[in-house]
Order: C-alpha cells, then structure tokens, then sequence
C-alpha cells in the first residue's frame, strides 16, 4: 500500500474530511440565505429610489387631465426636467390613450405623441390589473428594471386612469454591489475553507495520534520489545487507553520474564541433568532434548527436534506410540553402537492439559550399563569366588575320605594324602587373604605407608632374592635345562618414587614369580629400569609361553588364567595380576603387559619419579 492510498483510509483523513465536509455544507447555506436576501433588499430599496414622489405625480396626473394636450405636455415636460434622479435612465408619461406624452430622455423627444409599444402600460391603461409592476429586462447585456406606475389610481384600482408613468432604470450598481459582496464572501469562505481544512488535519492528528502511538506500542509489544511507554497528556478515553496499554505492556513484561526465568532454570536444569530428557508432541514427534539424550542416541540436539521418538530410540518393531502412551511401565532400551555399550532405562510420563487431553509425553532416559556391567561382575565374581573355592574343597574331601577309608592306615599314603590336604588348604588361605586384600583396596580401607624410595636399591634388592631362590632351586633340581639367568638393565641415575615399599615389593615379587612360573624351560628374565621424561619405567621380560593376544585385555582381571589347570597346578589363585594393577594404581602408577604367544612376555610399570630428594632421610636411614 503506498503511503498515498494510507492516507486516504487513516481515520485522520476520514475526520478531517466530515470536517471540512460539514463546513463546505454550511458555508454554501449561508451563502445562498444571504445572498438571495441582500438581492432582495437592495432591490426594493432600489425601486423605492426610482419610484416618483407623490406630489410629482399628481402634478403629471394633473397635467394629464389638462384639455389642451400642448399645455398638458409642457407641464409635464417641466416635471420630467425637474427629476433630479441619477438612476432613472427613462421615464415615459402616456396617457390613458396610450400616446406617450413626455419623456426625460433626449434621444426619446421624438416619440412624444406617438403610440407606446410597452404591453404592460397597454394592459395598466385597458384597467387589467395583472399588468406587471415591475420587470427586470436585459438591454445590451446590461440588466434594467422597468417599473409601470398608474397615475391618479384611487386604492390601487385601474378603472379611468389618466395615464402611466414608465421608468427605466440600469440595475448594475444594484448588481455590481451584489457581486462585490459575493466576491468576499468567496474568498473569506476559501480562507476559512482552508483555514478548516489545515485545523480539521490538526484536530484530527491530535484525535489519531495516541491511536498511531498506542498501534506503534502494541506492535512492539507483539515484537517482544516493551521499552515503549505512551505518554499520558490527559485523562479523556484515549488517555486512559494508553495508559491501560502501558499498564498491559507492563504486565506482559514481567509474566514473559517469568516464563523466560522459568524456561531458562527448566534449560539449565536438563542441560546438567545426567539422564536424557525428550518430549515430544502426540504425534511422536521430538520437541525438546537435552544434551545427555541427543548423547546417548548419538544425534545431535537441533537434528533429534522433529524426529519421531520411536526411530530414535530404536524402538521400530519393537514398541508403538500407542503402546508407549498406553502402558507407562518403564522398560529398557539397548543403544548400543560399535562404538559404546549403552544400556539405558526409559521411564515415560504423558503431558495433560486440564481437560485431560493427552498433549505429548516426557521419556527421561537413565543410563544403566554401568550398573548393568557392576551387576554382572558382581555374579560373575561370587560365581569365581565359589568355583575357586569349591575345587580345592572337593579335592580336600575326598582325600580325607579316602583317609577315613581306610588310606590312613597306609603311612605312605596316608603322609602324601595329607601333604595334598596341606597344599589345597594352603592355597585356600592364599585366596582368601588375596580376596580380602583386594576387597581392602576396593573399599580403600588398605593401610597403605607412602615413603619416597630409590627404586633401583628396590629392584635390586627384588631380584636378587630371586636369584638366590633360583640358584637353591637349580641345585635341587635335576633337569639341566630348566635354568633361571636374571639380566639387569639399570639407568645408572638413581630413581626415586613414592611408594609403600611392601606393597610395591609385592607387585614385583608376583610379576616375577609369574616370569618364573610361565617359563617352564627357563631363559633369561631380563629386568631394565629406565627414566623418561616424567616417568620411571621398570619392565620384567621373560621368555616363557607368552599370552594369547586375544587374553591380553583379561590379564589383569580377577580369576583370569589363561591356562586354568596349569595356574592351578603352580598354586596359582588368578588374583595376583588383579591385586598388583590396584596397587600400582594406588601409587598413580600405570601397569600393563606386551606378549607373544611362546616367545614370552614383558610386564611393564610406569611411576611418576621424584625429582627433589628428602637427603636428611635416606641417610637417617
Ligand atoms: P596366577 O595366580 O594364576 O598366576 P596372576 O593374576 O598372577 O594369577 O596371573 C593371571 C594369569 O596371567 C596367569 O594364570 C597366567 O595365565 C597369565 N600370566 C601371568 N604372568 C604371565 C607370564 N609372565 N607369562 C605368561 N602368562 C602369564
């Protein structure tokens, strides 16, 4: 629309133009009234002005009922000269003959005695009362007025008159005043047309404006911007609109601001919250998603807005909508991917509105894979645990039937039954000091002593009882080829780590206790220390049977052997590994292993060494 055609439909407009409207209407009214009666008035004091006194026309009259026509004339003639009237143009006397017997106009002396030609003057003279008194004529454009008047006519009756007296008379000053009046009624009528038409615009914009600011107003506000407020200049209607409006656009604000704060608490609480949230719309479709739900169905947030809950959940075939706003039971839903194992717990509740229609539904989504994964090494371990427990316990009873049979008897037998009865005992006692060690270190109960140490004395010291035990073993031993060599590899700079130095000691013992025990043929077991950057470094290689690469990830979990029976055999519990990475990692430490099947393998534990040496300590020492 352009701003043209708006102005012609603004109320502004509309009113100015009744305004102006109204005024034209009035104006013409009264301008016609008074014209017509200003015509009116000027022209009958114009024909009281051209109407002869009465004494000259009595003494026409007079004249006229003279018997000598000459004398009669003369007279006449003397009173036509005596006229001293400058509107009258003409003034014929005709006698009741209709013979025009004197005229004031020179140009006229000539028709003296001649027979008139004017009509009316014939009907006055022939006693016909309707002749016109008066006529107004129009003589070479100019406009005259002709007034016939008897003479001698007694109470206006024409019966025997002596004659007429006919006057002419111009009308142009008459008119020309007239015109003179019309013409400033014009013009002071177009002022004040114009003068209306500029106040009926002011008038008009003052009656719009507040409407224009309170349209101005209520567009913002629907735009979401309050700061506009209205003016208030009175107390009329439109003053108390605006202030309604203002106090509208206040009360607004402040409920949009709640909205907003709630909306924003509502926001802040789903982003931080670790379950997943959705909503969606009765049609399944998402409305809102929190961050941890987009997670855990690997999409992003503003993708997931839209998408039916079902595909998203990976419920197709499995589960409706129908299903799903029917039956509120929670129920579990696997998101598991190639890239994470996800478990999750879906509990759904449906959005009402007050009439009780169903308007959508929330999903909050728990994770439980965690629990899931607790639970199950929880059954997995009890199992472990009696399973371990029960073999040793089977094999002990039945030796010990076997000695309540009779084998007792048998000193031979009845010393190597009990021998095997001491061994599985013994080994029971391991596992379960190794079981309440491991339950110490999982409820962090373990009494751990850290001491800055040099761990080269530490290793040192390690292998070197080793050795020793290898070289008794070795003198025992019969078979030639079953020989330990242990091999130091050592940084010459001293190491120093925080440590409690037992429990450390049992790390090393165990992993080279492992070295010795899965080397059936023997080898070098080589022992190196070294120091990177930031980290101490030790590593125990042996050249034994080595671990499947598919059982390295298991090595360190509990009651893991690759070998069961072989573990066993040696009096092995599948706890050592499980405990020495808890210990390590007590330390901060790091522990894990590189092997190849039959070829051997080597442990390695990395600590974070200790740059600035308590020196007053050690040497306390
Ligand atoms: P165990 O008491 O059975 O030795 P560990 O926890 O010490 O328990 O070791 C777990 C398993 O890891 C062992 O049963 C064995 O199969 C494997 N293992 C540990 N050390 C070695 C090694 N040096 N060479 C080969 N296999 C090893």
């Amino acid at each position: 629309m352009t701003a043209m055609t708006k102005f012609f439909q603004s109320i502004r407009f509309r009113i100015a133009l009744v305004f102006v409207l109204l005024m034209i209407i009035a104006l013409e009214l009264l301008g016609a009234f008074f014209v017509r009666q200003m015509e009116q008035q000027n022209l009958a004091t114009f024909q009281q002005q051209i109407t002869l006194p009465k004494y000259l026309t009595d003494q026409i009259t007079t004249a006229l009922r003279d018997k000598d026509t000459d004398t009669g004339n003369h007279q006449i003639q003397d009173v036509l000269s005596g006229l001293n009237n400058t509107n009258i143009q003409e003034a014929q006397v005709i006698d009741k003959t209709g013979t025009i017997r004197g005229t004031i106009s020179v140009s006229g002396q000539q028709t003296i005695g001649q027979k008139t030609t004017d009509i009316n003057a014939q009907k006055a003279l022939a006693g016909d009362q309707s002749y016109l008194q008066t006529r107004t004529i129009n003589e070479g454009g100019d406009r005259k007025e002709l007034m016939t008047t008897p003479l001698g006519a007694t109470n206006g009756r024409l019966k025997d008159i002596p004659g007429v007296i006919v006057v002419k008379a111009s009308l142009s000053p008459v008119y020309k005043n007239i015109n003179n009046v019309m013409k400033l009624f014009i013009i002071a009528g177009l002022v004040a047309l114009i003068a209306s038409i500029a106040l009926a615009l002011f008038l008009a914009r003052t009656l719009t404006r507040p409407i224009e600011q309170i349209n101005e107003q209520t567009t913002k506000i629907a735009d979401g911007d309050y700061s506009m407020v209205n003016h208030i200049y009175g107390s009329d209607e439109l003053s108390q609109l605006a202030m309604s409006v203002n106090e509208l656009s206040m009360r607004i604000e402040e409920s949009t601001e709640t909205v907003n704060a709630e909306r924003n608490r509502l926001d802040s609480v789903l982003t931080h919250m670790a379950d997943g949230v959705l909503a969606a719309n009765r049609r399944g479709e998402v409305t809102i998603i929190n961050q941890a739900a987009a997670d855990f169905v690997g999409v992003d947030r503003e993708e997931a807005l839209g998408k039916n809950v079902i595909d998203l959940l990976h419920l197709k075939n499995k589960r409706t909508l129908r299903e799903m706003l029917e039956n509120l039971d929670d129920f579990r839903v696997d998101l598991s991917d190639d890239s994470k194992d996800l478990l999750v717990q879906a509990y759904v509740s449906l959005i009402k509105r007050q009439s009780g229609f169903i308007s959508g539904l929330v999903v909050v989504l728990h994770n439980i894979t965690e629990q899931q994964r607790i639970d199950s090494e929880r059954r997995m371990f009890v199992s472990n645990v009696s399973h371990e427990l029960r073999t040793p316990l089977t094999s002990v009873r039945s030796y010990v039937d076997a000695l309540a049979e009779g084998a007792i008897n048998d000193p031979d037998m009845a010393q190597n039954f009990l021998g095997v009865v001491q061994d599985e005992t013994q080994r029971m006692i391991r596992m379960i000091n190794d079981l309440l060690e491991l339950s110490r270190l999982d409820q962090g109960t373990m009494d751990v002593k850290l001491e800055v140490i040099n761990l080269n004395s530490l290793f040192n010291f390690v292998l070197n009882r080793f050795d020793m035990i290898l070289e008794n073993d070795a003198k025992n031993d019969e078979s030639p080829s079953k020989r330990y060599n242990i091999l130091r590899e050592f940084t010459k700079e001293d190491v120093w780590v925080e440590v409690d130095p037992d429990k450390f000691t049992q790390v090393l013992d165990n992993i080279m206790n492992n070295a010795v025990k899965y080397s059936p043929d023997g080898g070098t077991i080589t022992a190196r220390l070294i120091k990177t950057k930031t980290r101490a470094i030790l590593s125990i290689s042996d050249q034994g049977l080595g671990i499947p690469r598919k059982d390295l990830d298991n090595i360190f979990n509990r009651f893991f052997r690759v070998d069961k029976s072989r573990s066993r055999a040696q009096g092995g519990t599948g706890l050592g590994l499980a405990i020495s990475k808890e210990v390590v990692e007590k330390f901060n430490g790091r522990i894990w292993v590189d092997s190849v099947e039959n070829k051997g393998s080597t442990f390695y534990i990395s600590l974070a060494y200790v740059d600035e040496v308590p020196e007053d300590d050690w040497d306390a020492e």
